[in-house]
């Protein structure tokens, strides 16, 4: 790790400030920007023209805000949140899948407001890319969602991986993308980033592999995974996939506590979300955006 004792000092009060990455960080409030509608990757459990589940509540549509229009409703939540401490994008696609968008709106925010934290999710496809870009811009803290480690296993969860121009289905398609994800978190890591892992768990296809994806991440000195239930949706390959009940869930959690810490409170949020943990407000931010998927 190459961080001065300062700048990790900085990173952790940061993360207490981050309702996400701590427990208890309840009080304070985070906002997600809306700018990033195309992905890179197909999850078999997603719709694209619904929000990313891997970050996000399935199921919803978000608006699209540029850049400037992000600029723009941020003053407007700053304004209005004053327990503001994050700005996040949580899709509703791939927040690196929209890069220029993303940089683009990182940049505004940060030269309005020079202390707010940043915080993206991603599903780690072009992490060795960007990695340091996102670094540049000031991100602090990274979700990136791994739902194998094994690309036997993770080819059953994608349906296909773009990637350099080329679409990769099967082990191929998983393995690029466990690479990146695993190249790109170890940089990130390195770096001082505090990374939280999203694991959706799904019956009878990574049920049983969890731990050992926990063990992974720990390894590559992340901070906490967050194992969510898989939300099926209408249209998805695994629509009528049976769910995990909210009991295996929390003890796939405890058993998995053991290795590393775990988030027990997370709400599958939606891509424009803002206010505190399960408290959302609604701030009234009229566009002419379009729809995610599109
Ligand atoms: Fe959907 Fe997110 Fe997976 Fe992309 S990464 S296919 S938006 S769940
Ligand atoms: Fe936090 Fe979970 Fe909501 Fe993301 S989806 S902002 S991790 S509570």
């Amino acid at each position: 790790n190459i961080v001065s004792i300062k700048e990790k000092q900085l990173l952790q009060e940061k993360t207490l400030k981050h309702p996400c990455f701590t427990c208890g960080g309840g009080k304070y409030a985070r906002m997600h920007l809306p700018i990033a509608p195309k992905c890179n990757i197909q999850c078999n459990y997603c719709v694209r023209k619904y929000d990313c589940a891997n970050e996000s509540r399935p199921g919803v549509t978000t608006e699209i805000l540029s850049p400037q229009q992000a600029l723009e409703k941020y003053m407007l939540v700053k304004e209005r949140v004053p327990n503001l401490t994050v700005v996040g994008i949580a899709g509703p696609g791939d927040a690196l899948a929209n890069f220029e968008q993303t940089r683009k709106s990182l940049q505004l925010i940060r030269d309005y407001d020079p202390e707010v934290t940043f915080c993206l999710s991603t599903n780690g496809l072009m992490l060795p890319q960007y990695a340091q870009d996102i670094i540049d811009l000031g991100v602090t803290h990274v979700t990136v969602t791994l739902n194998a480690v094994d690309p036997k296993i993770g080819a059953k969860i994608y349906k296909h991986v773009d990637y350099m121009g080329m679409r990769y289905t099967g082990e191929s398609a998983a393995g690029i993308l466990l690479g990146n994800q695993l190249n790109g978190i170890r940089y990130l890591t390195r770096h001082g980033i505090i990374c939280k892992i999203n694991i959706v768990m799904l019956k009878g296809i990574n049920e049983n592999h969890i731990t050992d994806i926990v063990k992974k991440v720990k390894e590559l000195g992340c901070e906490i995974t967050n194992i969510m239930q898989l939300i099926p949706v209408k249209g998805s390959a695994f629509e009528d996939m049976p769910l995990v009940s909210n009991k295996e869930i929390m003890q796939m959690r405890k058993q998995c506590g053991e290795h590393m810490k775990q988030m027990y409170h997370c709400k599958q949020c939606r891509a424009d979300a803002i206010g505190t943990l399960g408290n959302d407000i609604s701030i009234e931010y009229r566009t002419t955006a379009v729809k995610a998927g599109d």
